[in-house]
């Protein structure tokens, strides 16, 4: 929603209470500990943000188990913070978003950072079926130089040891896509071909058709017993055979290293992740009719 939308919508903080109870809550509300619905809200501007349940004679924050729970920071500025990141279609650095709501660096940085754990929080994830592309990359280190486009096909497993190794799947027909970062293993083997079978287990039903370069440990797929169905496009000769290429997920790698080098500048290894969640959301709500802020908001329970 626009800013202005967003002041209409949200001018207190009660407005946002009582947002939040309709999102939780949104056949009627509910004691948290033992589920009963004999629950009534208390009244008052300090105490409307609490339930007692008239069954186990608790009382529990509605923000209870969400990432709103125990933050002193004003509930405006969350929900703006909310509704910021959803609009940044490169994302939006603790930075920025300080000179807009007026905290301290290190508040924004928190919240921001658990507002993209919990943009990793979908619900009900629908495996991927059909044809899905799958490709690593290297994130971190210097911004590259113009030419960036040889350099990273050059460089693409590159050594740059201080760079952070991620795999992604996109599905072609939905375009939504699945990454994650991929540590090394015990014997500190990158990208082994356990840990990219894995990826596709994880977040791909059996059979799917799956297009890969030519990457040794993408040679797993022609396993039997792993169920899926390989093509390979082999870079060396061109980038596109027929149906046969990773566009797809290579395009969403630029749009994450843009964001990435253009936005957030440096993202430490602990952190990656939640960069990856954020920009999976996007991607993957792109063509969502739903309203996002609410699946958003409906997301940070439980983060
Ligand atoms: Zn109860």
């Amino acid at each position: 929603m626009t800013f202005l939308e967003f002041n209409i919508q949200f001018p207190n903080e009660q407005s946002i209470i009582d947002y939040f109870v309709a999102v939780r809550f949104p056949k009627q509300p509910c004691c948290i500990h033992c589920g009963s619905v004999k629950v009534y809200r208390k009244r008052g501007v300090s105490q409307c943000r609490f339930f007692h349940c008239n069954d186990c004679k608790t009382e529990f924050s509605i923000f209870h188990g969400t990432i709103f729970y125990n933050s002193q920071t004003d509930l405006r500025k969350w929900f703006f913070a909310l509704n910021t990141i959803l609009l940044a279609k490169k994302g939006i650095s603790a930075l920025q978003l300080q000179r807009e709501i007026g905290c301290t660096y290190k508040t924004v940085w928190r919240m921001l950072n658990l507002i993209r754990k919990a943009m990793g929080n979908e619900e009900n994830r629908q495996l991927f079926e059909a044809i899905v592309e799958i490709d690593e990359t290297y994130v971190g280190g210097k911004p590259k130089r113009k030419n960036k486009h040889i350099d990273n096909k050059a460089n693409k497993r590159g050594r740059g040891t201080s760079k952070i190794p991620v795999i992604g799947v996109k599905n072609r027909t939905t375009k939504g896509v699945y990454a994650k970062i991929a540590l090394p293993n015990k014997e500190g083997k990158k990208l082994t071909g356990k840990q990219l079978l894995n990826i596709l287990l994880e977040c791909c039903k059996p059979d799917t058709t799956v297009m890969t370069d030519e990457f040794r440990s993408y040679g797993i797929l022609d396993r039997k017993d792993t169920q899926f169905q390989r093509f390979v496009i082999n870079h060396k000769e061109n980038y596109v055979n027929g149906f046969i290429h990773t566009n797809g997920i290579e395009g969403f790698w630029s749009l994450f290293k843009r964001g990435f080098y253009g936005t957030y500048h440096k993202m430490s290894l602990k952190h990656m992740q939640n960069y990856l969640y954020e920009f999976c959301f996007r991607q993957n709500n792109l063509y969502n009719d739903e309203d996002l802020f609410e699946l958003l908001v409906k997301q940070c329970v439980a983060a």
